[in-house]
């Protein structure tokens, strides 16, 4: 598909015209009394030229503004038809197109994509039953577990409202709240050299959330995906970050683009955890907490295909920068569970898309289904319809048409997920218990096994917090410290060497 871009309405013969096809005399001739008189309002071409640059930019995405992306495929390597029943999975060899989203989170379009941040890893599948989006990050797990929390957070991860600068006060007086302290884990993660990929071809991406996925039978496991690089991870160190950030702040995007352009096309390894509800119920902590991974020993990985991406998009702006990925998009046999934050993106991102790109942005070629196509002819009209708008069809179902409904013709697991209580308000995020440090314990550990690393993750948490002020930093030692009073220690040893530096970067 991909670059379906470049559409049939661009003149072949490259006679240049404005942009309703008038051919220009001279693109650079204004109309004018005399040669060096002013302009005339007649002069439509410049209007139209001057026009449509100002309407150029459209809202950028908040967060995950900054990004890359390509097209490429999805390929299976191993059965897992006892697990899913989409049509993506049915045999082995099979191929289905894709386009891929890497990002940054906080940070503006213009910002450095080296920044320490989690990164999006978002993936659009062109299946036969309609279009799939895996919208994932490249931390197997995030800040909150409970979605009224998201736009307070990522409120302290941007600018201040009136300094306009970023501030490691507001940083870290969210983050060691004590009800935020579920944050923990995803910090371990984010301050650890994990936090400064040094390529988005080198990263791994990760579902995070538990999703539902059944089988042709009916039966229904929770599933974890994993989408590990095949270049093997590579970061940056803080240092090196922050001065590829000065450098070059678009390197990632350069690194993805270039090596993709000279055939290096970079490739990922895609395998699934899966958990029964049994199990589920068993785990120490809930299967719809985003801020716990599955332990591997307990539920190991099991390898489904290869991601590889060997395209580079025609145009940014037509492909990645109003590629519309969102969770809701989603085919038979994959399911969201009942994570919470999982369930409010279900809405939130088709929102932030009817806003960014308007109500019909599914018709935007790069969002289209085109290896199902869509029919609804209830679904019509709205701002910027340019697919025929289902011509005559009527605009309802009308009985004298005929219309292929499958109906519900899969078994369905009986007792499954049965829920039951009073609609009642409940707020998750209630203090972080020992339970939210258990896995941040067990990072801290699986980074102690490589040199260096648990330095470095005191280092790179000390950088950040020494333009802090002393009672803001207290509690982030307090808080590090229920993970391990030596990495207390290391990072106040740090802070304590270097002192307050106001030109701390993060
Ligand atoms: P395991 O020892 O079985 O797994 C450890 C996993 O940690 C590895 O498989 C690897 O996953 C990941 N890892 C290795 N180095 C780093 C690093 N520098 N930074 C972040 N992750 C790294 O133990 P558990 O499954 O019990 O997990 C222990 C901890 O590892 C967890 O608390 C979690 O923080 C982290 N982790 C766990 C994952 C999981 O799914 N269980 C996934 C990723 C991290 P990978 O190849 O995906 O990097």
């Amino acid at each position: 598909m991909a670059d379906k871009t470049n559409t049939s309405d661009v003149r072949g013969d490259r006679v240049v015209t404005n942009s309703v096809g008038n051919p220009y005399n001279d693109p650079f001739a204004t109309q004018r009394i005399g040669q060096h008189g002013p302009l005339l309002l007649q002069d439509s071409n410049l209007l139209d030229s001057l026009a449509h640059f100002n309407r150029e930019r459209i809202p950028e995405r908040n967060p995950h503004a900054h990004g890359a992306g390509a097209f490429g495929y999805f390929e299976v390597t191993d059965d897992i038809t006892d697990v899913c029943g989409s049509a993506m999975f049915s045999e082995i060899g099979k191929k289905t197109r894709c386009v891929t989203r890497f990002s940054t989170v906080g940070g503006e379009k213009g910002s450095a994509d080296t920044a320490r941040d989690p990164r999006g890893f978002a993936t659009k599948f062109y299946t036969e039953e309609g279009n799939l989006d895996w919208v994932y990050n490249n931390t197997p797990i995030f800040f909150l577990r409970d979605p009224s929390k998201f736009p307070h957070f990522i409120h302290t991860q941007k600018r201040d409202p009136q300094t306009n600068l970023k501030d490691p006060n507001v940083f870290w007086d969210y983050l060691t709240t004590p009800e935020n302290q579920v944050a923990i884990h995803q910090l371990m993660q984010l301050f650890s050299d994990r936090g400064t990929p040094a390529s988005y071809r080198c990263m791994n991406g990760y579902s995070g959330h538990a999703y539902k996925w059944s089988n042709k039978k009916g039966e229904w496991r929770y599933v974890q995906v994993h989408i590990k690089t095949d270049q093997g991870i590579k970061n940056l160190t803080n240092e090196e970050a922050v001065k590829m950030a000065g450098e070059n702040p678009d390197f990632c995007t350069q690194d993805l683009f270039e090596n993709i352009a000279k055939g290096n096309f970079p490739s990922w390894t895609v395998y699934i955890q899966t958990m029964t509800e049994e199990e589920a119920q068993k785990l120490p902590f809930s299967v719809f907490d985003l801020t716990k991974v599955w332990p591997q020993k307990e539920f190991p990985l099991r390898r489904v295909g290869k991601l590889v991406l060997n395209e580079n998009p025609l145009n940014f702006f037509a492909a990645i920068e109003q590629a519309a990925f969102s969770p809701s998009n989603t085919v038979p046999y994959q399911e969201a569970s009942a994570d919470p934050v999982l369930q409010s993106r279900l809405f939130a991102y088709p929102d932030a898309h009817r806003y960014r790109l308007g109500a019909n942005f599914h018709q935007i070629p790069v969002n289209c289904p085109y290896a199902s196509k869509a029919f609804n002819p209830v679904i019509r009209d709205g701002p910027m319809n340019v697919n025929g708008n289902f011509g005559n069809e009527p605009n309802y179902y009308a009985s004298n048409k005929q219309y292929q409904i499958p109906g519900q013709n899969r078994p369905i697991q009986q007792h499954q997920e049965v829920w039951n209580g009073p609609a009642q308000p409940f707020h998750w995020a209630t203090d972080a218990g020992d339970i939210d440090f258990v896995q941040a314990r067990n990072l801290y550990k699986v980074l102690g096994k490589q040199p260096g690393q648990q330095q470095n993750l005191a280092h790179n948490i000390a950088t950040h917090v020494a333009s802090a002020c002393p009672d803001i930093q207290k509690r982030v030692l307090d808080m590090f410290g229920r993970v391990d009073e030596g990495l207390a220690a290391n990072i106040k040893k740090e802070i304590d060497q270097n002192g307050t530096d106001a030109t701390a970067k993060f």
